[in-house]
């Protein structure tokens, strides 16, 4: 890992260190045009034939059904499920206290204004299953999706060599009550859900984190179509910031846990002396020996870097400037800077709290902006599959008292016609 000293850098160092991959030359882009104009045009064929180019299955049938789903689900273990059920309930307490009702306001007497949730009607999940198959994933989206009351949930999740999905994608389905996981992945399964396909009904909103190509298939398809997306959440990052009451295995362990995701991902350390620099680095070494992931994490290490500041402000100054989807403060004093935290997905505080919690079974959601998107976005919850409309009510005494600032208001815009709206009341 390179590594800098923040009193070194000037202002266009960091602004180069804290830029994610951006596609440079179009290329990601480009191939994903391509891909959406040919599911757009060709529907399930294209999926059909994307299946086999990307991920190298030739498929009878577009989707798994339910008696399929429980067959597959059968070679799961109890001490599976109950791990899996530990996560659903954690998950599910978290997210349920994310709906509440909202007040009405008279503004002024007989004007009264509220908001009220409506689910979504059509949503659609996209459940990664490239380089790993993320269960979790699917609690994280089907979860919130269910509180919300969303009337239809189409998955798509790609298939694994033996045309199917893997039997805790085929578990949590049933956990979720879904009963229909279509075999689509990557930039092809966006598209399918944003045009609609033979087989695939068109959504309203997409949901899910996946690498560069389902990201850029979610970003384009957002400024294309009517379908709208949760937020850009990519090849997923961390940051840690550490003092000298950190503990560097704990440290490297987390590093090295966001850095086996894929090579795209980003581990960044950022600490307050040398020492805990070098002292990370060389329990780095240690535990990658006995990663079986050894290989993409090492690489995923080697692109990343260390900062090492004088002291925790200017770390979290640093940080700020990265907007980190995960950030770990590793130190005792993480009370006295989590106020000045500005822009991050998702903060694990302490160091006995690893990301892994968060991003399993605590109940906060793992879907998360990445690409320093943290600096608008908020991660996943129960509010992303919900639409907050408003309402209001007029009394008598209500249009007899905010009548007349209407009608000068409209008489300043020279809108008569808003203005007769109100007067014809009157
Ligand atoms: P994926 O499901 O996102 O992508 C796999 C699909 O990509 C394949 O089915 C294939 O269709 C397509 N693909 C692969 N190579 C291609 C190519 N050369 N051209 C066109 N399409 C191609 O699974 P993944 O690859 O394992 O990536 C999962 C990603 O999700 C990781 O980058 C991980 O960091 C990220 N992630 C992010 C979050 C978050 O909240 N931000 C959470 C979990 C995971």
């Amino acid at each position: 890992m390179k590594t800098y000293n923040y009193s070194d850098l000037n202002k266009q160092d960091i602004q180069t260190l804290v830029q994610r991959n951006i596609d440079p030359a179009n290329e990601i882009r480009t191939l994903v045009e391509d891909v959406i104009g040919n599911v757009k045009q060709h529907g399930d064929r294209a999926l059909y034939d994307y299946a086999h180019q990307f991920d190298k299955v030739l498929l009878k049938k577009l989707y798994l059904d339910k008696a399929e789903l429980e067959e597959i689900a059968a070679t799961v273990s109890t001490e599976q499920k109950a791990a899996l059920q530990i996560a659903y309930n954690n998950i599910y307490k978290f997210h349920q206290s994310q709906l509440k009702a909202e007040d009405r306001v008279e503004t002024m007497p007989g004007v009264t204004c509220w908001r009220e949730l409506r689910p979504i009607e059509k949503v659609g999940l996209y459940i990664p299953g490239g380089t790993a198959v993320l269960p979790s994933t699917f609690l994280m989206l089907g979860i919130p999706a269910r509180i919300a009351g969303c009337k239809e949930i189409v998955v798509c999740s790609p298939p694994q060599k033996n045309g199917k999905v893997n039997a805790f994608i085929a578990y949590v389905a049933l956990m979720l009550n879904i009963d229909r996981v279509y075999l689509a992945g990557g930039s092809q399964a966006v598209a399918a859900m944003a045009y609609g396909t033979e087989s695939i009904t068109k959504v309203d909103k997409i949901f899910g984190p996946g690498n560069q190509f389902v990201t850029k298939a979610k970003t384009i398809i957002q400024s294309t179509t009517t379908t709208a997306i949760d937020m850009p959440a990519g090849p997923s990052e961390v940051l840690v910031i550490a003092d000298d009451t950190a503990n560097p295995a704990f440290v490297a362990a987390d590093l090295l846990a966001q850095a086996e995701h894929g090579i795209d991902s980003q581990a960044i350390l950022v600490c307050t002396s040398e020492s805990i620099a070098q002292q990370t680095l060389a329990e780095l070494e240690k535990q990658l020996q006995v990663l079986p992931r050894a290989e993409i994490a090492k690489q995923t290490i080697d692109n990343s870097y260390i900062v090492i500041t004088d002291n925790l402000d200017e770390a979290m100054n640093f940080s700020n400037q990265y907007a980190p989807e995960h950030l770990i403060l590793a130190t005792e004093k993480w009370q006295q800077i989590t106020g000045q935290i500005v822009n991050a997905g998702s903060v694990f505080l302490g160091n006995l709290t690893p990301e892994s919690a968060g991003d399993y079974a605590s109940g906060t959601n793992h879907t998360l902006p990445t690409s320093s998107y943290a600096r608008a976005y908020s991660g996943v919850s129960v509010d992303s599959f919900v639409k907050k409309i408003t309402f209001q009510h007029l009394s008598e005494e209500g249009i007899k008292n905010i009548g007349p600032a209407v009608e000068t208001l409209a008489d300043l815009e020279g809108l008569h016609a808003h203005r007769n709206a109100v007067s014809v009341r009157m």
